[in-house]
């Protein structure tokens, strides 16, 4: 399912003297099946780009195609339904939406609010935590006995409980210590490869960018700057310095040549997280 935002401006308290313009003409295609990366600085618009990106805002300009839907200023809301439960974002700290009893009707509670039987729902809540690397017995117990780093496995295992087409993570590792990272990052880098999931991560970190996307998109004021493959981008090196991105030590580019055109072309070489 692609997802296409053509010429999309957004305001915050349109009409009002609130008004907040968040972002100006973004461009920016996310084809089926690739991993793509939006980094930026606080600020830049990068939250109201992943709000566009299930309809939970409406462009005040310009559309947003996601898969067959169009979406535009004037579009029902009853129309959104279908494309949330195709597109599941995992919010920062989603831990903190946890709120059943028990791990497993967590889980459960997005699918069975979007129709799917019960015992569909306790299949896929048993298959996820197993996932998650989450020992069996988690099912039963309450999220808050949990540490921080299991709140946050069930908290992703309920939007993967919807078996989205699209994955949309906002900083997904904020909080966690460095193993916690590597784990949750190893885990999406699978389930985008093994379920062909096409995944979208929004991020501060170069690193992370580097390491796991295809493309990367650079939000600045409200604007997508660049887009394209992590050599390309992160080759700008004016381009980076403009807007204050710089690549951390375990990220190394080096242009190498091509030997029969002598051209050369920029590659990346990652050394081990520290
Ligand atoms: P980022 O995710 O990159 O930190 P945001 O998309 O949150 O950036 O913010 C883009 C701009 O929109 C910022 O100037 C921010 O202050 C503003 N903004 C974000 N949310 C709101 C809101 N609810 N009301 C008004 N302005 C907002």
């Amino acid at each position: 399912m692609d997802i296409t935002l053509r010429q999309v401006s957004y305001a915050y308290a349109a009409g009002t003297p609130f008004e907040k313009r968040a972002l100006h003409e973004v461009d920016l295609t996310i084809p089926t099946g690739s991993y793509q990366a939006i980094i930026g600085h606080t600020g830049s618009g990068k939250s109201t780009v992943l709000q566009h990106l299930n309809a939970i805002l409406k462009p005040t300009a310009g559309t947003v195609t996601i898969g067959e839907k169009v979406i535009e200023a004037g579009v029902k809301p009853k129309e959104l339904k279908s494309v949330r439960s195709r597109v599941g974002i995992v919010f920062q700290f989603p831990e903190h939406q946890l709120f059943e009893e028990t791990v497993e009707k967590d889980i459960m509670f997005g699918p069975m609010n979007f129709g799917v039987p019960e015992e569909e729902a306790r299949r896929r809540a048993h298959e996820l935590v197993g996932l998650l690397g989450l020992p069996e017995g988690t099912l039963q117990k309450s999220p808050f006995d949990l540490s921080g780093g299991q709140m946050r496995r069930v908290a992703i295992a309920g939007v993967l409980a919807m078996d989205p087409d699209v994955l949309v993570l906002d900083e997904p590792t904020a909080g966690l210590d460095p193993r916690g990272r590597k784990e949750i990052m190893n885990l999406f880098a699978r389930l985008h490869e093994e379920k062909n999931l096409t995944t979208i991560l929004v991020t501060h970190s170069m690193e992370d960018a580097a390491r796991y996307a295809d493309r990367v998109a650079i939000m600045h004021s409200g604007r997508c700057v660049v887009e394209g493959t992590p050599q390309e981008v992160f080759a700008q090196d004016e381009l980076l310095r403009d807007f204050r991105l710089e690549l951390p030590q375990s990220v190394k580019l080096q242009r190498e040549f091509e030997t029969i055109t002598g051209q050369a072309f920029p590659v990346l070489y990652l050394t081990e997280e520290t």
